[in-house]
Formats: structure tokens, sequence, C-alpha cells
């Protein structure tokens, strides 16, 4: 049987928007929210805003008993100790963060995040109780070199290396052309790639957590292609970054049923 999986509309915040900010966005991307009666129940929202931010976000989200979620855009793989500027999952447990982004393009290019490192920050994330959303893509070299899937469905084996059958995660897929670029995959490109990823699961996380698992589709996604996305099988989600910090642009994202139209 397959599992029902609740879509999951995640905005990545990268380095923007500081505590003072990150307030007034949360509040207001409640209130179009609720203007437009969004059924929670029917999709997630999430965001991941600077660490600075998470405090102020959590406390707004609790006094307000607001259904967003929240998480970290990384994790350090270790769980205390002398890690100058590292941010335990621990740590974001305790301030209720439901995810935590591993493994984004930009880490992976700019900090040099190995494949084994990721691992090792997916297992830490788990360990805390933190749901990882582990990012994979391939860039256009790749694309052109190993076809759509080689290089996303190999960073999903190294990621997962370790993880337990049954494990609770989410997948990224953002092929890394798409990133910012203005130019997202076709609806078709993304399944083709997240059919790949979820027939991977099925052999390193077993049947019933492959069903359960979401595949997010990220790269220059905005409400006018959202619904090109959502109708695909395998698609559940996007992880959102530019768009995501338009208010009226995300809030129609996650809105995404009204352009399905279902
Ligand atoms: C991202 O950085 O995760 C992302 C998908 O960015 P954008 O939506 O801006 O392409």
């Amino acid at each position: 049987m397959v599992a029902k999986r609740v879509p999951l509309i995640a905005g990545n915040w990268k380095m923007n928007l500081d505590h003072l900010q990150s307030i007034a966005f949360v509040q207001k991307l409640a209130w179009s929210l609720k203007d437009a009666r969004f059924d929670y129940a029917g999709a997630e929202v999430a965001i991941f805003p600077p660490f600075t931010d998470l405090r102020s976000v959590q406390t707004l989200i609790s006094a307000d008993k607001l259904e967003l979620k929240f998480g970290g855009q990384d994790l350090s793989a270790h769980d205390s100790g002398a890690y100058t500027g590292e941010i335990s999952g621990a740590f974001l447990k305790a301030l209720d963060c439901s995810y935590v982004i591993i493994g984004h393009s930009e880490r992976r290019q700019y900090h040099h995040e190995t494949d084994e490192e990721l691992a090792a920050k997916v297992a830490a994330a788990i360990r805390h109780g933190v749901v990882p959303v582990l990012c994979v893509g391939e860039t256009a070299e790749d694309l052109e070199q190993h076809g759509p899937s080689a290089v996303p469905v190999a960073q999903l084996r190294a990621g997962l290396a370790g993880v337990e059958a049954g494990a609770d995660i989410v997948v990224a897929y953002e092929p890394v052309w798409a990133i910012g670029s203005g130019q997202a995959a076709t609806p078709e490109q993304a399944e083709q790639v997240a059919a790949a990823l979820r027939a991977t699961l099925v052999e390193l996380i077993g049947h019933e957590a492959a069903d359960a698992t979401r595949i997010l589709y990220g790269g220059s996604v905005k409400a006018a292609n959202i619904a090109g996305f959502m109708r695909q099988p395998n698609v559940d989600g996007a992880l959102v970054g530019g768009a995501s910090l338009d208010l009226a642009e995300f809030s129609s994202i996650a809105q995404f049923q009204k352009h399905v139209g279902t």
C-alpha cells in the first residue's frame, strides 16, 4: 500500500532576514495563510531561517500557537565540545526545530562538505530527533556526463550510509543548475529523478519508509510553476530559496492545491 505523504513546502532563507525581520515575516506569513483558510492538515509549511533567528521564531510560533514548522540550515556532526562556530543537533532540538537541511549545494560547494561528513550530519540529526532534509543534485556538467539520476542517487546512498531501515527523513532533489538560476527543471525531469531516488530509498530504508518519505523538488520554484511539480507522483513538496523571501509568493506556493486544482 502506498503511504499518504503530507506534502512539505519548505522555505530556505539562506543568509537573509535578521531576527527582527524574521518575526515580522513569520507573523505576516501566518496571517496570509489564515486569511486564505489554509489547511495545515493538507500540507506542512516550514521555514529555515539563519541560526540567530531561531529563538525568536520559536518563541513567536509557540506563543501564538502557529502551525508553521521550522528548522536549521545546517548542524554539526558532533554533539558538543571544542568545535568553534558549530551548532549541535541537541541545540536545534531544544529550540523545537522539526527539521534541519543537510548538504545544500552551497555548503557542498563553498564549505567543501563531503558525502562522508554529510552522512555523519544525517546521523547526528536522527540521533537528536530532528528530521534531516538531505539535499542531493547534479551540476550541469554532471548532467551532461552522467545523465540526470546518477549523481543524486550516489549522493543519497552516501548520505544515508549507516541510516537504519525505517528512518524518518526528507530528501530534496535540487539540480544545482536550477538553483537561483530562474531555470527550473521540468516537472518530468524532477519526476524522473524523484522516482530513481525513491527506488534507491526502498533499498536503503525499506519499502514502508521509502513510501512514507517526502521527496521535494528545489530549484527556481515559484507560484507560477509549483503546480507542475506537485502533480508528479513522486514529488511531495518543494524546497524554495529566493521565492521563500517574498511573502506573497511563498504564501501562494504553500497554497499549491489552488494551482493544482485538486
Ligand atoms: C535553494 O537554494 O535551495 C533553492 C532552491 O533556491 P531557489 O529557489 O532560489 O532556486
